[in-house]
């Protein structure tokens, strides 16, 4: 028997380390370009919606590299330091199913 019995829930592809590196180096470079600054300049979180100073945003991919996600206008966008942190590594799928996990009636936090 050769067939692998592994499921991994990262493809492949997505977590191959020079594509990684291939997609922070553009991470690095788009946030210096005058595109990001006007996103940061209008201030606005993309998750929270709320108002934030330019130097409270951070470059946030909304599918994150480690799963797919690229390092490119439509990917990438504003996010407030505490979205960010609690967003890690969801995609948006995930963050939408955490939500309705939440709101079962059973929630207790
Ligand atoms: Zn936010």
């Amino acid at each position: 028997m050769t067939k692998k019995e592994t499921f991994y829930l990262l493809n492949e592809d997505d977590v191959d380390p020079q594509r990684l590196k291939r997609e922070r180096e553009r991470a690095r470079k788009l946030r210096k370009s005058q595109w990001w600054l006007n996103q940061v300049n209008l201030g606005v979180c993309y998750y929270c919606q709320k108002k934030f100073a330019s130097s409270q945003l951070t470059l946030d991919h909304v599918v994150p590299l480690a799963r797919g996600g690229k390092s490119q206008p439509g990917n990438v966008v504003p996010a407030c330091k505490s979205c960010n942190r609690e967003k890690s590594l969801d995609t948006p799928v995930d963050q939408l199913l955490k939500k309705l996990k939440n709101a079962g009636p059973t929630e207790s936090e």
